[in-house]
């Protein structure tokens, strides 16, 4: 299993080199605390940090 990161633009924690979501290579190996979002339209937490897409996301980046 690969390391979890995050991304540093749009949050979505991932595996790899780049963000599938916004195909940044800016990352933080470190997170506090996860969401999976399955419909950003009606999440209420989505909304507050800011997340327009589906996926797993960070709640706070260290
Ligand atoms: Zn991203």
């Amino acid at each position: 299993m690969g390391k979890e990161k995050a991304c540093k633009n749009c949050r979505m924690v991932y595996e790899g080199s780049s963000c599938p979501n916004c195909q940044s290579t800016d990352s933080v190996d470190g997170f506090k605390g996860k969401i999976t979002v399955i419909d950003p339209e009606n999440s209420e937490i989505a909304k507050n940090i800011g997340i327009k897409g589906k996926g797993v996301y960070a709640v706070r980046l260290k």
